[in-house]
């Protein structure tokens, strides 16, 4: 297995009247068998950084390194990346067996492509054996990505990469999927990055999350340290569904003041009206009574029900400001109702308005 090391890597795409830095000063190092799960909006790079891992493009300055050997320094034959994209490239024309046999057969190894499809099927719970003698055009989107995940699994890869593999599928299907890979990661470990844009699918299979944003790394660490210790206001809002509440507000003498919100604890060292906002998830936010410390009323403005994650969502909105809260299943709140509101301190978090640093 691989030790993937990223050094200061930067790479410049587009043309020089309108460059684009795809990714910008980027450092990462992913150690022998380990999962990651990158994630960020559109456009942040993602891809970029998959291909400049998998050597199909060279960075401007920086490096790249496997096992501490400069990736340009091994020869293609040996850096061993196997790699699924959002459309698995199959061959149009190849039935299945021949794009899952292709390596064996580079290698004169043919006679073990069975006894590796029946592991596979094994392992999954997934019938690989009957898509064998199919083209791409008699496999659905699913089938199509789980003969292309065999296929890069036979390589024996070193490295194996993902862009999106099951963005294509819809939600069950993808769950399943989801499950098989992770079966089969458990069952092959590979050094892997796994690219996508479902937070959910990235804590279902990796450890460690990276959140990117133009370029750049914001923040690295598993789902709880992202959820519950965010550095900075955009992992805050990316990582969570439902999304985080956002309130603007003012420091005055240690408390902070919003609208309707007001006298929560903060820090004491800010300027008088520094604007600040405070930050607190779906679940901080409690239902309360009239007059409960703290209380603000709020207007019931939609009910959610989540059955499977068993618990409502609900919007309550004061004059400009709206937020959500998620309540148990079992209490009656309906539109149009008047909601007393509290935060639990424990939730809150405080970002610099100019920066979107955290600053408590
Ligand atoms: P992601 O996979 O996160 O959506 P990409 O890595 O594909 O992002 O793209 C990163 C940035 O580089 C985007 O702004 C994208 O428009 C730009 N980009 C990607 N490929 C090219 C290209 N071949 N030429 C010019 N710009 C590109
Ligand atoms: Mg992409």
């Amino acid at each position: 297995m691989t030790t993937i090391t990223v050094a200061h890597v930067s790479k410049r795409l587009g043309t020089n009247a309108q460059p684009v830095q795809a990714i910008d000063n980027l450092s990462l190092k992913i150690t022998s068998g380990e999962v990651i799960a990158v994630v960020g909006p559109s456009g942040c790079g993602k891809s970029t950084l998959l291909r400049l891992i998998a050597g199909l493009a060279e960075p401007d300055s920086g490096h790249i390194l496997y096992d501490n050997v400069p990736l340009s320094d091994i020869p293609l034959t040996e850096r061993g990346v196997g790699m699924v994209f959002q459309e698995g490239a199959l061959v149009p024309h190849w039935e299945a067996e021949k794009s899952v046999s292709f390596f064996y057969r580079l290698r004169h190894r043919e006679q073990e492509v069975p006894s590796r499809v029946s592991e596979i099927s094994k392992i999954t719970g997934f019938g690989l054996e009957k898509l064998l003698s199919r083209r791409p055009g008699h496999l659905s989107g699913g089938e199509k990505q789980r003969v292309s995940i065999a296929r890069a699994l036979t390589r024996d890869p070193r490295v194996f990469l993902f862009d999106e593999p099951f963005s294509n599928l819809d939600a069950k299907l993808r769950g399943a999927a989801r499950i098989e890979l992770k079966r089969l990661l458990d069952a092959f470990p590979v050094t892997s990055v796994y690219v996508t844009h479902d937070q959910i699918e990235a804590v279902a299979l990796a450890k460690r999350v990276a959140v990117m944003r133009a370029g750049k790394i914001e923040q690295m660490g598993n789902y709880q340290t992202l959820y519950h210790n965010p550095t900075n206001l955009f992992v805050a809002t990316f990582i969570g569904t439902p999304p985080i509440n956002l309130f603007e507000g003012r420091a005055r003498e240690g408390q902070w003041h919003g609208a309707h919100f007001s006298g929560l604890p903060l820090r004491s060292d800010l300027a008088q009206d520094t604007k600040v906002i405070l930050g607190i998830r779906p679940e901080f936010v409690k239902l309360t009574s009239e007059n409960a410390d703290g209380a603000t009323a709020g207007i019931v403005s939609a009910v959610t029900p989540f059955y499977a994650e068993r618990f409502q969502l609900i919007e309550a909105a004061a004059g400009k400001e709206s937020w959500l809260l998620s309540a148990a299943p079992d209490i009656r709140i309906s539109k149009g109702e008047t909601v007393w509101c509290s935060f639990d301190r424990e939730g809150i978090f405080y970002f610099d308005v100019k920066t979107g640093q955290r600053i408590g």
